[in-house]
């Protein structure tokens, strides 16, 4: 493992330095990505942010977007910037399978590997890492880096604090996970203090959706969920022809998944879509319901307590009666 001197003194030199994160990136992957490039370019470091996919308009405009290279869309670009590079930093995800195809890309080179995140059972390939479970989203922990680890409050302008102000209010729903705690809420004032505009960043993300995702959900809450009140547990289910018919694009589907747990009595939620080649599950739950233990366990992910997520190759009913095959087992938790 590298000290936090050695980086230091790493950074303080111009370096060529790529930052990326996981695939289908949420906000608190683009949040903490361009926040961390808006920080460094201030310094005369090279950096680009590589991300394995694309993402949703609705992440599209934070500063520094402009800038950011797409794995699927450029792929020997990236591969020659990996290469290249003197720094690595992995954002919001700890294993390199999240990365897709980057994944191998970032393991065979010989540039130095900062890891900061906050999901749990890291891989061991970083050299520097800052990681803490308890952190609400891996925002935090970049203006924990930069604050508290790189003594550069001073360098947080507008552009980084939007930034990261984007990747907290995404990953703590707002702040109101239970993860959202008075210190979130002060590097949050520290944040708007520093230039970011809350109602705007806001509006940005929550409030510019199509007309036709705006009908895409009201379809999903009003004709595809089913309430199980002998387990508190809601489902609700998307095939491929409903995502064709609804032109639904990527992200499109994301934060519907919510709605399941909103209702009265329900601990656990899930959103299961037909992707292609594969079905995803989303897993929502309150309390001490272990989420990301079902994800493990019968759906080849992962993630955290309340919020977490898996794959199949299954067929979508296949996927659909494994999840209720599930619950009797969980019955007296998800009853309590
Ligand atoms: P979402 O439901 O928004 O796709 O994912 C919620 C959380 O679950 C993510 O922040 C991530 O931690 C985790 N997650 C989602 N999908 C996967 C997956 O396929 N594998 C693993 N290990 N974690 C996942
Ligand atoms: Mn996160």
């Amino acid at each position: 493992m590298l000290e936090l001197a050695k980086l230091r003194n790493f950074l303080e030199q111009p370096r060529h330095i790529v930052i990326t994160t996981h695939h289908k990136p949420d906000g608190d992957a683009m949040g903490s990505s361009l926040g961390l490039y808006n920080y460094l370019i201030q310094q005369g470091h090279h950096v680009k942010v590589i991300t394995p996919t694309d993402y949703p308009d609705f992440l599209s405009w934070m500063p520094g977007n402009g800038e950011v290279i797409i794995y699927t869309d450029n792929v020997q670009q990236s591969a020659e910037l990996v290469a290249a590079a003197e720094l690595i930093f992995c954002l919001d995800f700890n294993t390199l399978s999240r990365i897709n195809e980057l994944g191998e890309l970032v393991r065979t080179s010989h540039a130095l590997k900062v890891m900061i995140d906050h999901h749990l059972e890291p891989e061991d390939f970083d050299d520097y890492r800052h990681w803490d479970i308890k952190a609400c989203a891996s925002a935090q922990l970049v203006y924990d880096f930069i604050v508290n680890q790189l003594h550069h409050k001073e360098l947080i302008d507008k552009d980084v604090a939007t930034c990261l102000y984007t990747g907290i209010m995404t990953d703590s729903a707002s702040f109101k996970l239970p993860n959202t705690t008075s210190s979130v809420h002060r590097i949050v004032a520290d944040l708007i203090d520093l230039g970011a505009n809350n109602a705007t960043i806001h509006d940005q993300v929550y409030s510019n959706i199509s007309e036709e995702r705006l009908r895409f959900t009201g379809y999903c809450i009003s004709n595809k969920l089913e309430v199980f009140h002998e387990f508190n547990t809601s489902l609700i289910t998307v095939n491929k022809s409903e995502l064709e018919h609804y032109h639904v694009e990527t992200g499109d589907t994301e934060g519907i998944v919510n709605y399941g747990l909103s209702i009265e009595g329900v601990k656990l939620t899930a959103f299961i879509v037909e992707r292609k080649g594969k079905v995803k599950l989303s897993l929502r739950s309150k309390g001490e319901f272990p989420a990301n233990e079902i994800c493990k366990k019968y759906f080849n992910g992962g993630g955290h307590r309340n919020a977490a997520g898996g794959e199949s190759t299954d067929s979508l009913a296949e996927v659909i009666e494994k999840f209720k095959s599930i619950l009797p087992t969980y019955k007296k938790l998800l009853m309590q």
